[in-house]
């Protein structure tokens, strides 16, 4: 007997229909001997629906109350999956995140999870009843408020579960078959990876694969906790999500079994195009300034991603930083730029948000030399101009136009041999 947590992700659990399927193979894992713990997010684009309702009542919702309203969304598929689990004979019960001992800090919108006490789950389990949690949500240590994690975060609930309750593996059903080399949406022919370490996954999931969320792979790394992704529309096993040392177990094991093989080179190239490129012009070129930029841009709360500074200019003694963050922080990013210009000093700021970062990751990059000679041709081949680059040891990331986004991974997935024979099935739209 294993303990399994099941996360289902929005499109898994859109209709009536596809709940009462997942109702199905949640009971099947049961009555399989299984202790089952299941992690939904609201069902389809809900979450979505509800933020633009908020937006329609007030341009700037309130954060606390806009909590409020989004944790509404999985408790509504929370309560339906319950009932449809009854109906095939099971006890489910379903818990909010606060029920299900959900403790964050109070930051709304983007809370972390500083605690999880799943005494009420534990206690579910060991009546033989599957409990069913709303994903995304907690309450908050001090104020006692509703927060959620941030779009997505029903994968870090599901996993910050599963490590609380010592499970054996979190599973993230999804609508894909598992973690593909590229977004089969983009690129059909993408080929579906057997395994990925923390650390690749780390950094696709960094670079915008949409596939799992970042904090949910960072907390499954600190705890070595097995991940596996997989569809919940088909019985096909998905792709682990494991350390070095378990995957490298992993293809001995395969070997052995008579199948592959060497761990690739490359594990995936992934396109994100929610990012917006600010320039700083003009900065006066000595000790400090750089430091008063990135102060002012975190006292705001700002996720910086690539920093390029150029040259100074030696007649002007000046220089420009650009910098990449989410499109959604940008407005508050030029807002707190700007109240410095002064202090700083620098000419002006300039914004562009119809850039795309391009990005191509695996761990043989580090012992495979000409990774970069590939990456660099092929894109100057398919005319994708680059405007950025930044790297760490396992990734190459450029910033060019969105407009050719699509076309710059096709043409990264096709030179580096990840081509499959076959098309890759999408199973639903939107990708969680
Ligand atoms: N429902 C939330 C969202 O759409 C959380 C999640 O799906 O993980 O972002
Ligand atoms: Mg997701």
């Amino acid at each position: 007997m294993s303990l399994i947590v099941q996360k289902f992700g929005g499109s898994s659990v859109a209709d009536a229909d596809s709940i009462k399927r997942v109702a199905r193979r949640i009971v099947d894992t049961h009555l399989a001997g299984h202790e089952v713990v299941v992690v939904v997010s609201a069902m389809g684009d809900t979450t979505d629906d509800l933020i633009e309702l908020a937006e329609q009542v007030s341009p700037k919702p309130a954060a606390r109350e806009l909590d409020m309203l989004l944790t509404a969304g999985e408790r509504i598929s929370m309560a339906v999956l319950a009932m449809a689990i009854h109906d095939l004979g099971a006890e489910a019960r379903s818990y909010t995140g606060s029920q299900a001992g959900m403790i964050t800090d109070s930051a709304h919108g983007a809370a972390r999870i500083v605690e999880v006490t799943p005494g009420r789950i534990r206690s579910a389990l060991d009546d033989r009843a599957i409990p069913i949690v709303a994903g995304f949500q907690g309450v908050a240590r001090d104020t006692k408020d509703i927060t959620t994690l941030g779009r997505g975060g029903t994968d870090t609930t599901a996993v910050a579960l599963a490590v609380a309750l010592s499970a054996d593996v979190c599973e993230i059903y999804t609508d894909v078959d598992g973690v593909f080399t590229a977004d089969p949406r983009i690129v059909p022919r993408a080929r579906q990876l057997d395994s990925v370490t923390y650390e690749e996954m780390l950094e696709l999931a960094a670079a915008g694969a949409k596939v799992l969320h970042l904090r949910s792979v960072e907390y499954a790394r600190r705890f070595d906790l097995p991940v596996h992704v997989r569809s919940s529309f088909s019985a096909h096993e998905g792709t682990w999500v494991l350390s070095d040392r378990a995957l490298t177990d992993r293809i001995v094991r395969n070997a052995q079994g008579g199948s592959t093989v060497e761990q690739p080179i490359i594990s995936g190239t992934v396109a994100d195009t929610n990012d917006a490129k600010i320039t700083v012009v003009g900065v006066p070129d000595r000790p400090g300034e750089a430091a008063a930029i990135f102060t002012a841009l975190a006292d705001a709360n700002i996720n910086i991603d690539m920093i390029v500074q150029n040259v100074s200019a030696e007649a002007t003694g000046r220089t420009d930083v650009t910098f990449t963050c989410p499109q959604g922080s940008a407005a508050k990013a030029l807002a707190a730029l700007e109240a410095v210009r002064d202090a700083i000093g620098f000419a002006s700021l300039a914004f562009d948000d119809e850039i795309a970062k391009i990005s191509l990751v695996g761990a043989g990059m580090r012992s495979h030399p000409g990774v970069s000679a590939t990456f660099f041709s092929s894109l100057a081949e398919a005319g994708v101009n680059v405007e950025m680059i930044s790297t760490s040891e396992i990734r190459i990331s450029i910033v060019t136009r969105a407009a050719v986004a699509a076309e710059a991974v096709r043409a990264l997935h096709t030179a580096f041999g990840l081509d499959a024979d076959g098309e890759a099935v999408v199973y639903a739209g939107t990708g969680r």
